[in-house]
């Protein structure tokens, strides 16, 4: 793609050097901006809620490394942290105190989590959870929602959102039939086939795995009542439900998505998945649950996982330090930067006759240009990308960093000050011409 080759000349030449040993020039698809075009911008810093890339040039940051930096870029208390524990040595390949600290943490937070798990990445928690949730039920079935994002586990990644949904990926090249065929692919909020899944394959089924909210297809939260469909029918036909809340986790109130829409009437999921946030920028992640699942986990019972970085020292810190930084305040905070510039979106779209919509998942929101809500990924498909480009572009120019395609949740953090909220409001009345000349 070279609609937009000449803004960010030193990151033009970064892309041309990564491109010749890095497959697309990026470690992780998005990045790349195939979705928007032009040039993927090399950031050199950050700094609260700002980046700065290699040509020098400022953005307010609306995309916080896809979530995890809630407190905003080399936070002063997370970085001491760090400091402190680097000091200590990197990595053990023993237990260590950080990681009894960091699962006290999550375990005090979501009250359904007994105990975790800790891992490297979002994509390990799901693909343990989904073993662990086959281990414990004997069954090998899966059933996943359509735009759903639960890493690149091949079981995960039929019809899946984020780059697979910038993408128009079907499905990906290399997960083999058989693995593949284990997975049954329902739409989102739709509890008539649910039920009609489990009606026909109930008994084969292991697990039923969710976004606690939907964030990789943009923001499409579970309508009222989908969550508890999910956790009856799964009950009554002997499967685990996962809540995957790697992106809501810790980010739509203290105790995630669970702490916005639970306790459930019916009953808590039965295991969950986190990431992102609790990392605080640094691989971390977890699954966990009901303790007599995760007693399947060796070394107890015969559900094998392990890591050679799990619980590493520095990360763990790192994820300390953010959970225990996640006051209050924090959360207000968040609510009101989320506020501000999705009203003043909204606004300035409006008054130029631009169809769209923003949709919410506690202080999570995207903005789809489609008039009609969105509540599911034929919904979210159905949103016009190119006027997303423009807007994108426009944003760019005037030094806002939005997430790289239309299918993404926008991210702030509590860092996000009024001056970053001003700029990012002074930027939308351009953006919005450049939609309507799009
Ligand atoms: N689950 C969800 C809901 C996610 O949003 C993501 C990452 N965007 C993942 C899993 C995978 O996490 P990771 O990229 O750390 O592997």
């Amino acid at each position: 793609m070279t609609a937009y080759p000449f803004e960010a000349p030193e990151s033009q030449a970064l892309l041309e050097r990564a491109a010749r040993v890095t497959p697309g020039g990026v470690n992780s698809p998005v990045r790349a901006f195939r979705a928007v075009g032009g040039t993927p911008r090399f950031m050199a810093s950050a700094q609260g809620p700002w980046l700065r890339d290699v040509d020098g040039r400022e953005y307010v940051d609306l995309v916080c490394s896809w979530g995890p930096m809630i407190l905003g870029h080399a936070h002063p208390g997370v970085m001491a942290a760090v400091q402190e524990a680097a000091t200590r040595g990197f990595s053990f390949g023993t237990p260590s105190e950080n990681e009894v600290a960091l699962a006290e943490e999550i375990v005090a937070r979501v009250e359904p989590v007994e105990q975790v798990r800790l891992v490297s990445s979002g994509t390990e928690a799901t693909m343990s959870a989904i073993r662990l949730a086959r281990g414990f039920t004997g069954r090998s079935k899966v059933v996943k929602f359509a735009g759903c994002y639960h890493g690149h586990v091949d079981a995960l990644l039929a019809s899946a959102g984020s780059g697979v949904a910038t993408f128009a990926l079907p499905d990906s090249a290399g997960v083999p039939a058989s693995s593949a065929g284990e997975t049954i692919v329902l739409p989102y909020n739709d509890v008539e086939a649910l039920e009609a899944a489990f009606a026909e394959h109930g008994a084969e089924i292991a697990a039923v795995i969710t976004e606690a909210a939907a964030g990789n297809m943009g923001v499409v939260p579970p309508l009222p009542g989908f969550t508890e469909a999910m956790r009856r029918v799964t009950r009554e036909h002997g499967a685990l439900l996962i809540s995957d809340e790697v992106m809501t986790g810790f980010r739509c109130s203290a105790a995630g998505w669970y702490g916005v829409e639970g306790p459930y009437d019916g009953g808590a999921p039965d295991l969950f998945t986190f990431g992102k946030v609790m990392g605080g920028g640094f691989p971390a992640a977890a699954f966990g649950g009901r303790a007599d699942v995760m007693a399947m986990l060796a070394p107890l019972g015969p559900v094998y996982q392990a890591g050679t970085l799990s619980g590493n020292p520095v990360a763990t810190a790192a994820g300390l330090a953010t959970l225990r930084g996640c006051t209050p305040e924090v959360y207000q905070r968040l609510a009101d930067v989320s506020s501000a510039i999705a009203t003043a979106t909204t606004q300035e779209l409006s008054r130029h006759g631009i169809p769209h919509v923003v949709q919410w998942a506690g202080s999570m929101f995207s903005v789809f240009f489609r008039e009609e809500a969105v509540h599911n990924y034929d919904d979210a498909k159905a949103q016009n990308s190119q006027a997303f480009s423009a807007f994108f572009h426009s944003m760019l120019s005037q030094g806002v960093h939005l997430p790289p395609s239309a299918f993404e949740a926008w991210f702030v953090s509590a860092a996000h000050d009024d001056a970053a909220v001003d700029k990012v409001v002074s930027a939308l009345p351009a953006a919005a011409r450049a939609v309507t000349e799009s």
